[in-house]
Order: C-alpha cells, then sequence, then structure tokens
C-alpha cells in the first residue's frame, strides 16, 4: 500500500452514518478518497465523502459491485454482507477487518463461543433458536431467572437486548435465534478500544466509564480515563490486548466490559470498527479513533494513545416530544464554555433518542469536566 500515492487512494467504507461521516473526515487528512455506500439519502457521510453511492450493503450484489474498484474496504457497522467481502477477498481487495473476523462479531452467538472457547472471562451463556426454546429451557431448569437476551444478528443501541427479571417478562423475549445470559452483577461498565496493524503490532487506549441511562438504554456520560485502581485497568487494557491478537483484527476494536462488585472483569461485547466509546479520542488522545483505524488499515505505525486531557463525552439526543426537521438551542451558550467541543452529525430529522451529535468536554480535572457536561446536557437541546 505504500507504493500506492495516497491521493490516489480509493478507500470503501460500508455504512454512511456518523462513524463512516468521522472516518472520511480523517481520510481526507491525508487526501484519501472515500467512497461510501449506504441506502439512505440523510447519511451524515454523504456530504464529507468523496463519492456517496446508495444502496444496500447487507446485498450481496450491491456490496459486490460496490467494493470490486477499490484499493481497500472498510466498514462502520458490522451488520454487512459477508458472502461479498468473501469474494472481493478471493479477488485481492484487501478487505479490513476481514470477513472472517466480522462473521464471527456479528452473530452474538459465534462471539461469544469465540470468546469462551479462548478463555476470555464471559458471563455463561446457551444459544436458541425460538421464544419457546428459551422457555422449554427455562422450564427444565437449565437456565434461571433472571437472564439476559440478545439477539444474535441485527441488534444495535440496545434493541436487540433484553433483562428479563422475572416471570412477567417472558412475554417480551424475542422470538429470533438468540443467546440467554447469566446476568452479571454490574458495578461499572467500561470500554477499551484496541488497534492493530497488518504487521501485528497493537496499541491500546486508556480504559473509559460508560454510564448509561436506565430509561433510554443509551450511553448518558463517558468518563476518559475510568476511575480505575490501576492493577484493574492495566487488565482491562490486557484484556482487549489479548482479545484483538487472538481475532487478529486489522483496525480499531472497541472491548465492552462489565466490572462486578466483585472487582471481577467480563467481556461483555466486541464491535470491530471505531465506536461511541471513542469519540472522545478526537480531542482527548493523541491520535482519534479514525485515524487510528486508518493507520491500522493501511499498514502503518500505530499512533500515540496517550491522554492529552481527561474528558466526558456526552451523546447529543433528539429531545423527547420532538420529531420532524431538527434545530439545535443553546449552541452560543454551550460553545462559551472553555473546553468544550460539539459535534454535529448532520441528520436532517430529529426524533426522541435519536443520537444526533455528542459534545466532548476537556478538562484537567475530571469532575470539573462532568460539572461541565451537566451543563452541556441542560442547556443544549435537539428539536424540531
Ligand atoms: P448493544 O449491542 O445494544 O450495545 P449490549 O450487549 O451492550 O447491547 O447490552 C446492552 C446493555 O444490557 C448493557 O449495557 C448492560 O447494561 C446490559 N447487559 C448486557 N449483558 C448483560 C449481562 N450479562 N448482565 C447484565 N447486564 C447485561
Amino acid at each position: 500500500l505504500e507504493k500506492i500515492v495516497i491521493s490516489d487512494l480509493k478507500l470503501g467504507i460500508l455504512g454512511g452514518g456518523q462513524l463512516g461521516k468521522m472516518l472520511a473526515l480523517a481520510a481526507s487528512s491525508w487526501d484519501v478518497k472515500t467512497y461510501i455506500l449506504d441506502e439512505g439519502e440523510d447519511m451524515p457521510a454523504a456530504k464529507v465523502c468523496y463519492e456517496f453511492r446508495q444502496g444496500n450493503f447487507k446485498d450481496y450484489e450491491t456490496a459486490y459491485d460496490f467494493g470490486k474498484n477499490l484499493d481497500l474496504l472498510t466498514v462502520e457497522i458490522e451488520s454487512v454482507n459477508i458472502e461479498a467481502l468473501e469474494a472481493l477477498e478471493q479477488q485481492g481487495l484487501r478487505v479490513y477487518p476481514s470477513s472472517a473476523v466480522l462473521k464471527i462479531i456479528q452473530d452474538k452467538g459465534l462471539q461469544n463461543e469465540f470468546l469462551a472457547s479462548n478463555g476470555f472471562p464471559k458471563s455463561k451463556f446457551s444459544l436458541y433458536e425460538s421464544k419457546d426454546a428459551v422457555l422449554r429451557a427455562l422450564n427444565a431448569g437449565e437456565i434461571k431467572l433472571p437472564f439476559v437476551q440478545k439477539l444474535r444478528r441485527f441488534g444495535y443501541d440496545g434493541r436487540g437486548v433484553k433483562v428479563i427479571r422475572e416471570k412477567k417478562d417472558l412475554e417480551h423475549l424475542f422470538e429470533e435465534p438468540s443467546l440467554v445470559e447469566e446476568c452479571v452483577n454490574i458495578s461499572k461498565e467500561i470500554s477499551v478500544m484496541a488497534a492493530r496493524n497488518e504487521r501485528g503490532e497493537v496499541v491500546v487506549y486508556p480504559p473509559v466509564e460508560m454510564v448509561f441511562n436506565p430509561k433510554a438504554n443509551l450511553l448518558e456520560y463517558l468518563f476518559c480515563p475510568a476511575a480505575l485502581e490501576p492493577s484493574l485497568s492495566n487488565e482491562a487494557e490486557n484484556l482487549a490486548k489479548r482479545i484483538i491478537e487472538k481475532l487478529g483484527l486489522v483496525g480499531v476494536l472497541a472491548v465492552e466490559l462489565f466490572l462486578d462488585h466483585d472487582n471481577r472483569l467480563w467481556v461483555n461485547e466486541l464491535a470491530p470498527r471505531p465506536h461511541n466509546s471513542g469519540h472522545h479520542t478526537i480531542e482527548s488522545c493523541i491520535t482519534s479513533q479514525y485515524e487510528q483505524h486508518l493507520r491500522g488499515i493501511f499498514n502503518f505505525p500505530l499512533g500515540s494513545t496517550k491522554l492529552k486531557m481527561p474528558s466526558v463525552m456526552v451523546n447529543l439526543l433528539g429531545e423527547a416530544g420532538y420529531q420532524g426537521p431538527v434545530r439545535y438551542e443553546g449552541l452560543t451558550e454551550c460553545m462559551a464554555i472553555e473546553g468544550v467541543k460539539i459535534h454535529i452529525y448532520g441528520k436532517k430529522e430529529t426524533r426522541p433518542f435519536r443520537k444526533m451529535g455528542h459534545v466532548t468536554i476537556l478538562d484537567h480535572d475530571l469532575a470539573r469536566a462532568k460539572a461541565k457536561a451537566q451543563n452541556v446536557l441542560k442547556k443544549l437541546k435537539v428539536v424540531a
């Protein structure tokens, strides 16, 4: 790849959401031409990439046809057509992460089996074909309440996950193929971003702590760095490093972890691409997750993951009760606060809890960053 004039390099990205947008922006700093495939018309990445093609990346023909004249292909979402990627790889196209890695990760059943069979800490789970099969296992005493049910494929942002606490929740079980996992007694949710290039170099970012809003089941605050004892922080970084090596993944990998009340770490799930829990790296770390992903897939030396300044990240979600063409309130006031960095994705329509942007708040003192973040959440409103 070094031989290719970087300005002539055609980089394809499957998916044109906000992650694709930020990836395309990072690629443009090296004058790499980005080609993006996604179905929607109003996609965040469409306005910043070199060429946008409208089409479904889950469809074999569309994905194959899109990829065949590119130099390199990557993803910003894992639910893409694997067979098309396999065919492209067979013709010599570099696809990172590879179809083999995506195949494991896009199916939470295979992903859990990969983790458990390689000795990574994963709570006990089993796979089921249907709701009836889950109910039969429950009646037979093979599983016990409470448990977590996860769709094997195509879940997103908590929509593919149900915590089943008591009998009356059973009516809400998913019908589709799923896995049932024992509940972890969660004290903190942690995420560690790792990156690897083709020649096997690996780096990890400082662990971050994610605080979820229980109502929307969406991230409310992200703290960087996570408040963890150094030994746990090291353990989390080590886990991420070992997982990316075992997968042989090229690019970035988000490793979501649970810390339980006995100070044990468990792997929740993996994302083989830039991730919401890495947005803060744009301002908070020496190398952003997007630049790092490009370094990985271009087989450049990986960049430093050192923290420049602690930060808090909040998502800008569509305000409840508003739907339609979006308006932002409170931008001026928030921009007046020191260290506030606002990112607007460019989705034309808002709906309740839709991810419309994010804000990273930098401060040498994390407690002060959190106070500023609360202020931002109060003032900055996404309405219609
Ligand atoms: P998504 O793919 O939507 O991000 P996750 O697998 O991260 O789904 O699960 C969403 C949430 O469900 C987690 O943030 C966590 O709060 C809860 N959860 C998932 N698995 C477990 C588990 N084994 N024990 C307890 N809670 C869990």
